[in-house]
């Protein structure tokens, strides 16, 4: 067998060649024989241009004009993609695809995607502020709008006392729905104890970069990622969407922080390495870097340097980690831009466990 037909056959690819001059299948691959048993090597053509709607019009086409496509039915009414092409000798030459195979992968990508997005789109400690802001902002909004109006009336001297009672009900009204929003995240942040999971690190850190390959890609960041070889198959503690949660925040501070860059100086660094019974993940990127002021009040709630930024990404990471045993802090180096460095605990493989 001819290299190139060795390679259709370990690729499982769907080829075959007809002869329409004899009206014969000359050759197929054993992929599609298997599928779909019309197609058989020294097999009538007639068998396959029978059961597959739009095959003879399509190398009536290859004959006649060229290289053409096409899109078959297939006996069971599956949607095959044909491509075809006439050789020098006449010979027919056709790759078919399995097009409802390919729609049920690109499906289900998309839905692992939007599961992925899904779960950390709940957990995104900036959405879940900016919510909370956001609600929070209209009954604090409306009761301060009542205490002004009274006071204003009790410094004009205008207060009827048959109009006190309904404000302030309406005021004590708005504090109970505001603490009823604040419950529910509670409720919401007690029902998700963190898990303790297994975790590959170097695929935890990869689903993270896919969510926000779409960032990158806009603002057209180079990503290195760089495992030391004897990290290359560690395990980590934890709580796998916290920690991706955690890598998100991390690279999206750092895609942010070289806005103000050419765009080919954009680079970001990703390295897993590992220091004793820990896991490292060092996020680097090439941005303005952190000044003393800011490398003081980084990890403070609400401290921030953006336009729309809240200012609380940080200081949850921190918390994550911390909570998983680990460490997040950041270096400045000589160069531009800065690092932050987070440290998960192992999971330790059995022989690797003390005795
Ligand atoms: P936010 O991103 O909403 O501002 P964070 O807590 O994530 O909140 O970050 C706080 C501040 O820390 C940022 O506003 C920015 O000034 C600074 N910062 C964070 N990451 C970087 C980075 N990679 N480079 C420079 N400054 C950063």
């Amino acid at each position: 067998m001819p290299n190139a037909a060795k390679s259709l056959e370990v690729l499982a690819q769907w080829v075959a060649i007809v002869d329409p001059a004899s009206l014969r299948i000359e050759w197929c691959t054993t992929a599609l024989a298997e599928r779909h048993p019309q197609w058989r090597a020294g097999g009538p053509l007639a068998a396959v241009t029978d059961g597959f709607r739009g095959l003879a019009g399509l190398l009536e086409r290859a004959r006649t004009a060229g290289l053409t496509e096409a899109v078959l039915a297939a006996p069971d009414g599956s949607p095959i993609g044909a491509q075809a092409g006439a050789d020098d000798t006449g010979l027919i030459h056709l790759r078919l695809t399995d097009l409802r195979a390919d729609q049920q992968a690109a499906a289900r990508h998309l839905n692992d995607r939007e599961q992925l997005l899904l779960v950390s789109r709940s957990l995104s400690v900036g959405e879940m502020a900016t919510t909370l802001a956001h609600e929070l902002n209209q009954p604090i909004g409306a009761i301060a709008n009542l205490l002004r109006g009274l006071l204003a009336r009790i410094d004009r001297d205008t207060l009827d006392p048959g109009a006190v009672r309904p404000a302030i009900q309406r005021g004590v009204e708005h504090a109970m729905y505001a603490g009823g929003i604040i419950a529910r995240v509670r409720d919401y942040v007690a029902h998700r104890q963190p898990k303790a999971e297994t975790i590959a690190l170097r695929a935890m850190v990869d689903d993270a970069l896919s969510l926000l390959d779409w960032e990158t890609e806009r603002d057209g960041v180079r990503v290195l990622v760089t495992v030391d070889p004897k990290a290359a198959e560690v395990q980590v503690r934890g709580d796998r969407v916290l920690q991706q949660q955690v890598v998100v925040n991390l690279v999206r501070n750092a895609i942010e922080a070289m806005r103000s860059l050419p765009q080919s100086d954009r680079y970001l660094e990703i390295s897993i390495g590992l220091d004793e019974d820990s896991a490292v993940l060092g996020i680097a990127d090439r941005g303005p870097g952190i000044d003393d002021d800011a490398a003081a009040r980084m990890f403070t709630p609400f401290f921030t340097t953006k336009p729309g930024g809240m200012g609380v990404g940080l200081h949850v990471c921190r918390s994550i980690v911390e909570l998983q045993q680990g460490r997040l802090w950041f270096t400045r180096g000589p160069g531009p831009g800065c690092t932050f460095w987070v440290t998960l605990p192992r999971a330790l493989a059995p022989e690797e466990l003390p005795a």
